[in-house]
């Protein structure tokens, strides 16, 4: 939560907006990118905001960080053998604009996407 209260992906994961959902568990939500930049592009997300980036993540909840590259395997698991780009962007000069800890998984035709 910031001044501006809840994340959009807080928003998600309270059904206040419609998102396509991949999978969920106890603490990750993993949805489709509303703006995809490859064949898959899938947002895992966990459902706290509490963590800005994956480094606070990695030092707050190693195991929450943990589980969301096995959420992030088995989605390219079944949706592209298995193959696929985790992007974290951290920092507003690296191109993150949702301050709500996400990795993108890229796979498939990745075509341009050497960046998202
Ligand atoms: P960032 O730039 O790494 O912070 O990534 C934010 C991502 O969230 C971008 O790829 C956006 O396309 C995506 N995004 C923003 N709003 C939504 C939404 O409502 N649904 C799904 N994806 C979203």
């Amino acid at each position: 939560m910031t001044e501006s209260g809840p994340s959009i992906f807080s928003r998600i994961v309270a059904r206040e907006i419609p998102a396509t959902i991949v999978a969920e568990t106890d603490d990750l939500i993993a949805i489709e990118d509303i703006n995809p930049q490859a064949d898959v592009h899938v947002l895992v997300i966990p459902k706290t905001e509490t963590y800005a980036n994956v480094s606070e993540l990695a030092a707050g909840d190693p195991a929450l960080l943990s589980r969301l590259v096995a959420l992030a395997q088995s989605i390219a698991d079944d949706r592209a053998g298995g193959q696929y780009r985790l992007i974290f962007n951290s920092g507003a000069s690296a191109g993150q604009t949702v301050f709500h800890v996400h990795a993108h998984v890229l796979a498939g035709d990745l075509g341009e996407a050497t960046l998202v």
